[in-house]
């Protein structure tokens, strides 16, 4: 694994951002824990997504549905028939590979849309070995469903069978209705819905880029047909500008249009942004113009009409949907993979610090005295902050190393209570990035912060 990625998984073990699932039983395989900086870290992410996109947005609601639904919503998704990987095994070393994914990297392009036969045939042809033990000696690929089966009740039989949600999309559609009937929504207008969902996946890996379990941040947007690609357009200028609000590096994102022949039989038009992670470009999100799709075979499975009426002109139709899905493990790991810096001092010591969007920072500000004569002024202050900010208080240690502590963690203020303080009413205010201080009186400072934060 590239240096980075392992700094970035150090940093957050000792750092209580990310921890190895249920670590005193020895783990359990790509399982992961958010501490109490990672929970505060992905909350912030989760709270930034909902304020710009549902909060703050006239066209926008949101919906908390269940994770156990119907399985015949599975079904009319196309889930339960279409929703899975080519599986394949090194008879030679039994590793186990994701068919596409292997010829992928060895053509070095995307492909889309081939049988297990035709993937087969093409990794003999090209004679593409097993990446552990180099041999070339393949299973054929077996269809994989990605989907959790568990049961509910007290009856372990094919009739209990439930799914655990492999996607948050589906509870929108099933929604549609109701969200028509009880809200006064007219077109354009969007559902967007955050959550956990769940992939068996084939392989897991690269610390929480791929997980089992993960959590994704979900839109689906109904549209006229006819202003689909406007509303698709706009949704990818308003990500661009979610993810430079997140201090996302432009030279780390780009955009990936899927080819024609790439593209589900019912997508017109879907676009990756990829980052570029320590192992390579990966997928962060997709946005996808869907069509009527989802809306057609959810009337079709459940008999039920899923249409809309225009209140002026009394028109029905279904409208089409873009789908803006984003993951919201997968973007944590952004944000921390941008904000890691090592830096070296004039002084010569390094310091690591994360460059964190002040709004999204697990801490925005932390109260010190500067010695332990100060720390009952100090702890009123840290009091009065707390009220308003993500505040937290430190009197142990050095000054210098309480500030390391701090940029450690992202935190974009620190303020000192010292000998002065009590006489002249200031503190001094030090920020993370430039490290510069600033003296300012206590009563400045809440105004001070409030602009910045
Ligand atoms: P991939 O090609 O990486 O498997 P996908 O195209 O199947 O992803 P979507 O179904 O479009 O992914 O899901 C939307 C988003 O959900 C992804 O862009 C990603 O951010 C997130 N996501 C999907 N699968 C996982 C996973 N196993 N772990 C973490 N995040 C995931």
């Amino acid at each position: 694994m590239s240096n980075l990625m392992e700094d970035v998984m150090s940093l957050c073990k000792r750092r209580a951002f990310v921890y190895p699932g249920s670590e005193i039983y020895g783990g359990l395989a790509n399982t992961w824990d958010y501490g109490p900086y990672g929970s505060q870290l992905k909350k912030n992410i989760l709270d930034f997504w909902w304020k710009t996109f549902v909060q703050d947005r006239d066209d926008m609601m949101g919906l908390d549905s269940a994770i156990l639904m119907n399985p015949r919503v599975w079904e009319a998704s196309g889930h339960v028939s279409n929703f899975s990987d080519p599986l394949m095994d090194c008879k030679s070393c039994q590793e186990r590979v994701r068919g596409d994914k292997i010829l992928e990297e060895h053509l070095k392009t995307t492909i889309a849309g081939l049988s297990n036969a035709e993937i087969y045939n093409k990794m003999m042809e090209e004679k593409i070995p097993c990446p552990k033990c180099k041999k070339v000696n393949w299973t054929e690929p077996r269809s994989f469903n990605l989907m959790f089966k568990t049961y509910q009740g007290v009856i372990e039989d094919t009739a209990a069978q439930v799914y655990l949600r492999p996607e948050t999309a589906q509870g929108i559609f099933v929604n549609f209705k109701n969200i028509l009937d009880s809200t006064r929504s007219r077109l354009p207008f969007g559902v967007g819905q955050y959550g956990k969902s769940f992939r068996n996946e084939i392989t897991p890996g690269n610390f929480i880029f791929r997980t089992r379990e993960f959590e994704q941040m979900e839109i689906e947007y109904f549209v006229r047909p006819e202003e689909a690609e406007k509303y698709f357009d706009q949704w990818v200028e308003d990500y661009k500008a979610f993810f430079k609000a997140l201090n996302i590096p432009e030279d780390k994102l780009r955009l990936r249009y899927h080819e024609r022949d790439e593209l589900s039989h019912y997508s017109s038009k879907t676009v990756d942004f990829e980052y570029e992670f320590p192992f390579g470009w990966g997928e962060l999100m997709g946005i996808a113009h869907r069509g009527s799709f989802d809306l057609d075979q959810h009337m079709k499975f459940s008999g039920e009409k899923l249409q809309y009426r225009d209140p002026q002109s009394n028109e029905v139709l279904t409208p089409h949907v873009v789908e803006p899905a984003l993951g919201l493990t997968r973007a944590f790991l952004i944000v921390l993979l941008s904000a890691y810096e090592e830096q070296t001092l004039e002084n010569g010591e390094t310091r690591t610090v994360l460059h964190f969007a002040p709004q999204i920072a697990p801490v925005q500000v932390a109260v010190f005295p500067l010695q332990k004569q100060q720390s009952e002024p100090a702890t009123q202050l840290y009091r009065d902050l707390k009220k308003h900010f993500r505040a937290e208080y430190d009197e142990s240690g050095a000054i210098g190393k309480r500030y390391r502590r701090q940029d450690e963690i992202g935190t974009p203020f620190c303020v000192t209570y010292d000998f002065d303080s009590e006489a002249d009413g200031c503190v001094t205010v030090r920020e993370r990035d430039s490290m510069k201080q600033e003296r300012m009186k206590i009563e400045e400072l809440r105004a001070y912060l409030n602009e910045r934060l």
